[in-house]
């Protein structure tokens, strides 16, 4: 980005309002308008249309329900959105909240639900919807607000954050009048995982003699009542920064990064017996353990000579990064959408000291240079990037449908991964094969070049 947003807009680039140099990940350089990623709210629905007996209610403009609506069924969601018929001057109008309340109301008498969501959009949010007015419970539902537009809270991914950290508050705060004790034992685990992942994490931590007290996000309503009772937090994703500030309200111990690779497996348990206070020596132990079997399934699965490219949204990208280069990959670069922060501050320093060129609150062009400037022997990245990638012949599959549909966690994340990666780089030949089939036609019919950002 050139020192003057103003040009790049009039350029075609996009703009990331983040600062950027020595703010970034000082917490200064936090309000921004991520232009490369979708509308935040998605997150929010995403987590909130999957807990049984919550029914989420969205307060916005029709524009934006109808794409929210089309995109979280297109994710598979099984149940609608409740939504108030609201025309863009009702919107602005000041029985905008009355009208909310009214439907909410109204969803308490036909469903009688234990939780209701209600979300705030952009033109809500603007026009002053005063959540904080709504009843925060009706009969036995709890109505629970969550302000999810897109100039404070950049990416969708923080928007589940807002979800998950606004449920836990309440629930906290019920537990705290009832004087029901939270933070007794046990774990909970922060963040969307492989299926198998959390299954793997409780026998590992079982070693320990820790329970697994609950994974979220989770179907389960009950799951969400579960997790203050767990000792520590884990964060496996790093953008949970509301949900960790809520847990260590109620008392719980935060701890970051997640068990993936063999060091970071390793650092992984030494902390979390240390948040515990568990006997070092018998951390130690155990931690090693866990430790050498995910490098003996490393010795089995090699990427040595590969140069990867990584670029994704959530965050997840520094740990896949670090397996990579675990497996003997030369990682060139890594760019995710969320900020940087304590949730990320491990594995950023980790791959800094391995000279991984590392970008926070990336924008589309970021990625798009590097790949130009920096061509790897495998992309993985957004569905654009990808694309660009393989116009060009290089390998290239999407973050979310290849990392994130695999195990990643201990020993049974290793080779998953590694041999899916191997695979799509024993087809390099089919990706040149298509570069050069399409190549008349793309000039043909004027396929635009990505935009150079080199002055
Ligand atoms: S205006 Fe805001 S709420 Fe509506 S689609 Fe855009 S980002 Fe989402």
């Amino acid at each position: 980005m050139s020192d003057k947003p103003l040009d790049d807009l009039k350029a075609g680039r996009s703009i990331n309002l983040a600062a950027k140099g020595e703010n970034v990940g000082n917490g200064k350089g936090d309000c921004s308008m991520h232009s490369a990623t979708m509308c935040p709210a998605f997150g929010s629905l995403r987590v909130t249309m999957r807990i049984e007996g919550l029914v989420p209610v969205l307060v916005g403009a029709v524009g934006c329900l109808y794409g929210l609506d089309f995109v979280s069924h297109f994710y598979a969601a099984n149940k609608p959105i409740v939504s108030p018929s609201l025309t863009p001057r009702e919107l602005v109008q000041s029985d905008l909240t009355d009208k909310v309340i009214d439907i909410v109301k109204d969803v308490v008498s036909h469903e009688n639900p234990r939780m209701i969501a209600v979300m705030s959009l952009c033109t809500p949010e603007t026009s002053g919807l005063h959540l904080e007015l709504i009843p925060r419970r009706i009969g036995q539902t709890e109505i629970i607000p969550m302000r999810v537009p897109a100039y404070s809270v950049p990416t969708h991914a923080e928007a589940k954050d807002v979800a998950i950290s606004q449920i836990l508050k309440r629930i906290g705060e019920n537990n705290e009048a009832a004087g029901v004790a939270s933070a007794q034992d046990g774990l909970v685990s922060i963040g969307e995982v492989f299926p198998t992942d959390p299954v793997q994490l409780q026998i590992a931590i079982s070693r320990l003699g820790i329970k697994m007290q609950a994974a979220l996000p989770s179907k389960e309503i009950s799951t969400y009542y579960d997790a203050p009772k767990a000792k520590v937090g884990a964060l496996l994703h790093p953008f949970y920064d509301r949900t960790a500030r809520e847990l260590r309200d109620q008392g719980l111990k935060i701890l970051h990064s997640a068990p993936v690779g063999a060091e970071g497996t390793f650092s992984w348990f030494m902390n979390l017996g240390r948040l515990l206070e568990l006997p070092a020596h018998e951390v130690r132990d155990i931690a090693n353990d866990e430790a050498n079997k995910v490098a003996d399934e490393l010795e089995k699965s090699r990427l040595d000579g590969t140069r990867i490219m990584i670029a994704g949204y959530e965050g997840g990208e520094l740990l896949f990064a670090r397996l990579m280069i675990e497996a003997g990959a030369t990682v060139t670069f890594v760019s995710t959408s969320v900020k940087a922060g304590a949730g990320t501050k491990e594995d950023a320093e980790w791959l800094a000291d391995r000279g991984v060129k590392v970008i926070f609150r990336k924008r589309h062009e970021d990625d798009i240079e590097e790949l130009l400037n920096n061509p790897p022997d495998l992309c993985i990245g957004s569905s654009n990037l990808e694309a660009h990638a393989k116009r060009r012949g290089i390998p290239s599959v999407y973050f979310t449908n290849i990392v994130s549909a695999r195990p990643l966690l201990l020993s049974s994340g290793v080779r998953p991964l590694v041999e899916q990666m191997k695979l799509i780089l024993s087809q390099t030949n089919r990706y040149t094969a298509m570069r050069d089939f399409f190549a008349d036609a793309a000039i043909e019919v004027g396929v635009r070049e990505p935009i150079s950002l080199k002055q």
